[in-house]
């Protein structure tokens, strides 16, 4: 048994392929375009936007006199008439590890514009548990003590089952650990720490970012997706900085000026 702390990487973002849009700028008739982006999601999103009205310059097309000239004002316009499907173009990559299947539960509730893959405990065998402790229960060393007990308890019990089951005898055919191991996660706690890979759009990392980090939301994915904010806010400015952040109960609440876009 050993004790975790919740963690985030950004592993991934969206890249636009340079000779590609090059030649669609060419194609419609304004090859020296440019935009002041800071991030290829942030261009990528100006550019599906624009191609709607043709507003990369005026006069593009007849009915348009005036385009807006940077990416900033561009987004939060778009953020502010809540076009929200314009912002489902570019995908972030994230890996949440050590977390619990506490928080993984409650994550996959988050439906549309995701992707998802989850440590397999069909596959993974259980032979040390990893713990995070709520504040609640870190608070109080007796209950620390019941975690760390119980923990220790159900993690002998996997060893014990592995054991009896002779995973680790020679010649043991993979197929069958992967069905012992299934059956026997049956005995291990909601808290044990364990990984998740998602990936979102931005109209979805907005959504779960506000309401995930509500106060009223549990405390271990309010923590995460605190460090998902700060991430996104300070890498994606024209997309997540209409953001505000208050701190309730130690943690940072999101709110965004434009919700549920
Ligand atoms: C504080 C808190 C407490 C919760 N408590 C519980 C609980 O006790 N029990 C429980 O079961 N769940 C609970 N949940 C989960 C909650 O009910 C939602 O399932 C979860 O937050 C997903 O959010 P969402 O419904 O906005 O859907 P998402 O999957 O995040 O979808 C985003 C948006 O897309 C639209 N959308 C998605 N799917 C559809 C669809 N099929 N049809 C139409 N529109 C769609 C909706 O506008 C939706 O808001 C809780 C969530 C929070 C934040």
């Amino acid at each position: 048994m050993h004790t975790v702390e919740p963690k985030v990487f950004l592993i991934g973002e969206t890249r636009i392929v340079e000779e590609g849009l090059k030649e669609y700028l060419a194609h419609i008739g304004v090859p020296d375009w440019m935009s002041d982006a800071p991030t290829d999601a942030e261009r990528l999103v100006e550019v599906m936007g624009r191609l709607c009205y043709r507003s990369f310059k005026p006069g593009l097309n007849s009915n348009v006199t005036k385009v807006r000239e940077h990416n900033a004002d561009y987004l939060a316009n778009i953020l502010s008439v809540k076009h929200g499907s314009v912002i489902e173009h570019p995908v972030m990559n994230f890996v949440f590890a050590d977390v619990s299947r506490v928080f993984t539960h409650e994550l996959v509730r988050h439906r549309p514009g995701v992707a998802i893959s989850q440590e397999s405990l069909r596959f993974v065998r259980l032979d040390d548990l990893g713990q995070w402790l709520p504040t609640v229960i870190r608070e109080d060393p007796e209950a620390v003590e019941i975690f760390a007990r119980t923990f220790e308890d159900l993690e002998r019990l996997q060893q014990e089952l592995a054991q009896h089951f002779q995973l680790d005898a020679p010649g043991t055919p993979f197929e069958r650990k992967k069905i012992v191991t299934s059956a026997i996660r049956r005995l291990a706690p909601d808290g044990l720490a364990t990984t998740i890979g998602w990936s979102a759009n931005p109209r979805t990392i907005r959504w779960v970012l506000e309401m995930r980090t509500h106060k009223s939301a549990e405390e271990e994915i309010r923590l995460v997706f605190g460090k998902v904010g700060a991430l996104v806010v300070a890498r994606y400015p024209h997309l997540f900085g209409d953001f505000t952040v208050e701190m309730a109960d130690g943690l940072p609440s999101y709110k965004p000026k434009n919700s549920k876009i």
